[in-house]
């Protein structure tokens, strides 16, 4: 069987569980402990981890706050700046293709008397710079704008959206889960960005994993909001609770290969999804339509339409030779709001099927396409 659902999770690679293992063996220490061995080499693995994904991102060490996975992440960051900025406006901006870790704490922000725009993307769900200009307001606190899309792969032009928001003094948060450990993401020269989001099990690390960055200013303090835990002040206060050192040495580990090997994966996706769609032209022609566009994405994301064939069935069928989806594992029961803010019927929205490749799947697999 062929997995293609990489944009849903990834396989945990080999050398990341290993390097996990002696965390859920011998070095099982606290890293908030003090003095002894064993709290001592969590501490320093802790430390590892952060420099790892601080590396990937280009941020600094002190601007990453490990949370259990982007919608953590996504949750203290609209919650926690809702809160903490609530007498300075109660206007956020976002768009109509987030992810639900953001649609939905706006929605139960908006019942608590938020005001939130929804920006209405193109054919492939980018948002257009001019229209986030024109709805900002005196009231706006926060702009969230997701970096790549997870269902269609489209990636937004993030470097102009949020300076936007950088000249206009706006907080500007981006859900970067599907982008980070696949494309370049430069948080220096991307100054505008206040927070991104980004999780583990996107990049072959394990699931349950996720990082915050927060922008720091010129004195080292980290952008304020409010957290969305309280307890043991760990990770500066931001974001108490025990650390899941297994996990967040794995993620550190996954973000390290990521980064040595950002340029090959990225060639190797180009490949497989140019392949695959070279090949379901072949077979299909005009039977097939696609949803996502060929150039300013993800790189190994391919939706498209069997036109006339509901995917549920085909998935079905499909599932003993290839693992795919409809799109979002978060919100598989329901037709894609994602597709339907791009423009399809809910008929076409209905036809649409999700192949997520990975930079290890090898290019002889694909050839399955030709036997379906
Ligand atoms: N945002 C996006 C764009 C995603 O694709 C996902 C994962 N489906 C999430 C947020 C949620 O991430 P996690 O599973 O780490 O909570």
């Amino acid at each position: 069987m062929l997995y293609l659902d990489n944009s849903a999770t990834t396989s945990v690679l080999p050398e990341v569980r290993d390097k996990m293992m002696s965390y859920l063996s011998d070095e099982f220490g606290n890293p908030s402990g003090k003095y002894y061995k064993l709290a001592n080499h969590a501490k320093d693995a802790i430390e590892e981890a952060r420099k790892n994904v601080s590396l990937l991102l280009k941020a600094k060490e002190k601007e990453i706050i490990f949370t259990s996975g982007a919608t953590e992440s996504n949750n203290m960051v609209v919650k926690g700046v809702a809160d903490y900025y609530s007498n300075q406006g109660n206007h956020i901006i976002t768009s109509k293709v987030e992810h639900p870790a953001v649609l939905d704490v706006c929605e139960y922000l908006e019942n608590k008397g938020f005001n939130i725009t929804y920006l209405d993307v193109d054919q492939y769900g980018r948002v257009s710079s001019d229209e986030l200009e024109s709805a900002i307001t005196n009231n706006t606190i926060l702009v969230s704008i997701i970096w790549g899309n997870n269902e269609l792969g489209s990636l937004n032009d993030i470097k102009s959206l949020s300076d936007i928001c950088k000249n206009k003094n706006i907080l500007f948060h981006t859900d970067a889960t599907q982008v980070v450990g696949k494309i370049d993401v430069d948080l220096k020269s991307h100054s505008g960005i206040s927070f991104l989001s980004c999780s583990a099990h996107k990049m072959h690390g394990p699931k349950g994993v996720g990082a915050l960055f927060i922008r720091s200013d010129n004195y080292g303090k980290l952008t304020p909001l409010t957290p969305l835990f309280h307890g043991g002040g760990q990770e500066e206060g931001i974001r108490s609770g025990t650390y899941s050192v297994h996990n967040i040495v794995g993620f550190g580990e996954a973000a390290i290969i990521a980064d040595s090997n950002l340029t090959s994966n990225l060639r190797n996706l180009e490949k497989l999804e140019s392949k695959t769609t070279q090949i379901l032209i072949d077979k299909f022609s005009n039977k097939i339509t696609f949803n996502s566009d060929s150039k300013n994405k993800i790189p190994g994301i391919i939706n498209v339409r069997f036109n006339g064939v509901n995917n549920q069935i085909l998935l079905k069928k499909l599932a003993p030779i290839i693992a795919a989806s409809s799109g979002s594992a978060c919100s598989s029961t329901k037709p894609s709001h994602v597709l339907q803010a791009i423009g399809l019927e809910l008929k076409e929205v209905r036809e649409a099927i999700r192949f997520s490749f990975s930079p290890y799947t090898s290019i002889e697999e694909v050839e399955v396409f030709k036997d379906l």
